[in-house]
């Protein structure tokens, strides 16, 4: 079968998808899996369609000590253990600058282009590359896409788009991107295919993962995001503390003498819940905690949601759906309803029975505001932008090469 493999490589992991094409075209997931702890604990784990594993891995750390490596175990593991063709490879790519509104095919200039962008996301965009740049060594002739975090919001109007500072700093890239649009697009596709009047209104999208945004769509597009030049910005996180006062990072550097690499290091992986909670980044042990600082914690966050929920509805000039999506978003009814209480001024009415029911509509049929929970997909959303750059094939789909890493 023809396939497409969808990569997001991090910083210390490599999550992987595997989706089959059939003949007209359409997507059939595969294979789902990961290899995390790159360089310390590398172990890689993936599992078929139907959740039976497939593999669970552990390697030393110098045998799979970065991403090109991680990618090579990778594809030297779907090589020997699966029968498939590829036909293309999706890469989950953080920042595509100012200039890239769309998903794009992969070449040396598009590596250049991509390159000169990793000054505005150091953290991210090396690893997103390092995989392109190896496929396109070893693989030349493999088509590869670029899908981007960014693209979904590069329409925002310059109202939207611009912070408060010296021009020369727009241009040369200093702008509010906003991110997660691949999560944002996934989202407003499906709006459109199960609620197109909804689709076509004024949607509040909250992203609510390790990573967390708010989007504000207007017509399936968007107007507006939480987040700004990095993902740092907007609503709390797991490890990030979203919107602070510069003045605090001025007074970190100048007052407290740490370096730039040590608050980098602060606000990304020691602020958020895990730093206001002082126990975990991760919701569910905040949500099962007696520990008033945890409390304080899961309120802050349900806080700042409230509050950019009410921006995000200036922006959009009212309200006619708020989208509840990721691993918080779709499994904690309890934040949901919080939020939504917080909501009501703005006419939101919670069905608490099918809110505890994880329904798709949650909201009241009275309620003026419709309360969803969408479940993303970032990576079929990927597949789908990799399938839609594929040259037509004029053999019907029988076109793939094996697969030879
Ligand atoms: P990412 O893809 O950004 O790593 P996810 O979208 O998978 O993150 O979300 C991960 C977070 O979702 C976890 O850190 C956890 O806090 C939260 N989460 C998952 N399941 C639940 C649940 N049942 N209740 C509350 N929170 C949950």
């Amino acid at each position: 079968m023809d396939t497409i493999l969808v990569v997001n490589a991090g910083s210390s992991s490599v999550k992987f998808q595997l989706f089959g094409v059939d003949g007209t075209g359409v997507l059939e997931r595969l294979i789902k899996g990961q290899l995390d702890g790159i360089g310390t604990r590398p172990r890689l784990v993936a599992q078929a369609s139907d959740k039976s594993p497939l593999i669970d891995s552990t390697y030393s750390p110098d045998k799979v000590p970065d991403v090109p490596t991680a990618i090579t175990v990778i594809a030297g593991w779907l090589r020997e253990t699966q029968s498939f063709s590829l036909v293309a490879v999706g890469h989950r790519v953080v920042h595509g600058g100012p200039k890239y509104d769309r998903p794009v095919v992969i070449d040396d200039v598009v590596v250049a282009n991509l390159e000169q962008f990793i000054s505005l996301a150091p953290l991210h965009q090396p690893n997103n590359l390092a995989p392109i740049r190896a496929l396109l060594t070893g693989r030349p002739e493999l088509l590869q896409v670029a899908c981007f975090d960014t693209a979904f919001h590069r329409g925002h109007s310059a109202v939207a788009d611009h912070f408060a500072i010296p021009a020369r700093f727009y241009a040369e890239g200093v702008r509010r991107y906003g991110f997660h649009g691949l999560s944002y697009e996934y989202v407003a596709q499906r709006m459109r295919e199960v609620v197109p009047d909804m689709a076509a209104g004024r949607v509040i999208v909250a992203h609510l993962g390790s990573g967390a945004s708010m989007c504000a769509l207007a017509n399936g597009r968007s107007v507006e995001s939480t987040m700004g030049f990095t993902a740092l910005d907007g609503i709390p996180m797991g490890t990030r503390p979203g919107q602070i006062d510069p003045g605090v990072v001025l007074y970190l550097l100048r007052e407290k003498g740490m370096s730039p690499a040590a608050v980098q290091d602060l606000l990304y992986r020691e602020c958020g819940l895990k730093g206001m909670s002082g126990i975990s980044n991760d919701m569910r042990d905040l949500e099962s905690s007696s520990d008033p600082d945890a409390a304080l914690a899961v309120d802050y966050f349900v806080y700042r949601i409230a509050l950019n929920a009410g921006m995000l509805a200036a922006a959009l000039g009212g309200l006619d759906a708020f989208v509840f999506t990721a691993g918080i978003g779709e499994h904690s009814a309890t934040i949901r309803a919080r939020v939504a209480e917080k909501l009501a001024w703005l006419g939101v009415d919670l069905d608490a029975a099918a809110n505890g029911a994880q329904k798709s509509l949650i909201s009241r049929p009275e309620s003026r505001v419709a309360l969803l929970i969408v479940p993303t997909d970032e990576e079929l959303m990927i597949a789908q932008h990799t399938l839609a750059l594929l040259p037509k094939r004029r053999d019907g789909g029988k076109a793939g090469e094996e697969f030879t890493g």
